[in-house]
């Protein structure tokens, strides 16, 4: 208790502290004076009090160098955790994180009907079943983020329109909060499984980016580990980029906007003029088939996806983009075909300036990314 109430331990420093043990651990407590500019007595004292609250564990790691025991110190996985939910019309995943980033649960459930108090009360029993589950841990779950397609405003934990829920203006963020009595961010699905892909890139990547196609079209940047969100979160909304003013009407009132040409409710009213199709497998199905309607339809679809790839590209120099949703995922047929599409399309100068890969997080990506959102959290409103 006497060493909260020093001086020197200030928030800004207990934060620095849990970000670096948490982004660079194991790491001693010399390298984390030196990378915080931070007094080896300061940082030792920090590392003593995040030990006894059992949030960093030491871990003794031969010194190759000097052939002795040096004391390092990680996160201690088992600290905290913190819930993912993602919600989409036809159903409902929640995931459980650890404090390392390791997905120790998840369970996909089917959407029964998208009213918001249904919803919630969904939401609710799924994370009384996952406490009882997990009853010694009950205590150690810091709180919930939902991840829903659309546009939210994520300080206030409010869905301001999702087309997919027919939400508007719901205060989703209190709801669960006063029903769970735990801390709840609500976020863009899109955005948040960005977080997470980030988490398996490369350390080199500062900028990425992540393109969703399925049943809408959209894209998140990450920058140097954070959402870039644009003044009121919908940075990234490509979907409604106008590609021909004189192109199919959107449910939004425009016309030609980019995903009236590739995002699934668009290809089955198109495929259903010439034949009855229920789903996009069945649509990708009779393109790898060799129907030639099917596959000038698919065809189609992949020369606007590389469009969007090319746009997005030109907008923001990424590093790495990442290609995901329905049309993609689990679709060897599409990913080649829009692998090598892509490279056609794209601006001269931007040429190899970028690399492209498939999600690696797939349907682990959205609740990953809102545990992660939690857990960044937690780390910057700490208080011991
Ligand atoms: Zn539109």
């Amino acid at each position: 208790m006497k060493i909260k109430n020093q001086d020197f331990l200030k928030k800004e420093n207990l934060i620095l502290v849990l970000k670096m043990i948490s982004d660079y651990g194991p790491i001693s407590r010399a390298e984390i004076s030196k990378q915080t500019d931070m007094s080896p007595t300061s940082a030792s004292r920090i590392v003593a009090l995040l030990s006894e609250k059992n949030l960093i564990e030491e871990v003794a790691i031969n010194h190759q160098n000097v052939g002795r025991k040096a004391n390092y110190f990680r996160l201690n996985k088992k600290g905290i955790y913190f819930i993912g939910v993602e919600l989409d019309k036809s159903y409902l995943r929640v995931g459980l994180m650890n404090f390392d980033e390791e997905l120790i649960f998840k369970k996909t459930v089917e959407m029964r009907e998208t009213d918001p108090n249904m919803v919630v009360k969904q939401i609710v029993d799924e994370i009384y079943e996952l406490k009882n589950n997990f009853d010694l841990i009950d205590n150690l779950i810091f709180g919930l983020c939902v991840g829903i397609p659309g546009i939210i405003e994520p300080e206030k934990g409010i869905v301001s329109f999702s087309v997919q829920m027919q939400w508007e203006n719901t205060p989703l963020g209190d709801i669960l909060h006063e029903r769970l009595g735990l801390p709840v961010k609500v976020d863009n699905e899109l955005k948040l499984k960005a977080l997470s892909e980030y988490k398996f890139c490369d350390d080199d990547v500062e900028h990425l980016i992540i393109l969703g196609f399925g049943s809408g079209v959209g894209s998140a940047l990450i920058s140097h580990g954070d959402i870039n969100r644009g003044k009121s979160n919908f940075a990234g909304e490509i979907g409604h980029t106008i590609v021909d003013p004189n192109g199919a009407c959107c449910p939004c009132g425009n016309f030609g906007c980019l995903q009236t040409y590739i995002a699934e409710p668009f290809l089955l009213n198109e495929a259903a003029k010439i034949k009855r199709i229920d789903s996009l497998e069945e649509l990708i199905l009779h393109a790898e088939n060799g129907e030639i309607w099917a596959k000038k339809l698919i065809l189609k679809a992949i020369k606007y996806a590389s469009i969007a790839i090319n746009n997005t590209v030109c907008s923001f120099n990424p590093d790495l983009v990442i290609l995901s949703g329905s049309l993609i995922e689990n679709h060897p047929y599409i990913q080649n075909l829009l692998l090598k599409e892509y490279e056609d399309t794209i601006w001269s100068p931007a040429h190899n300036s970028f690399d492209v890969e498939i999600t690696k997080t797939k349907d682990e990506g959205v609740i990953l990314g809102a545990a992660i959102r939690m857990k960044n959290h937690f780390i910057e409103n700490i208080h011991l």
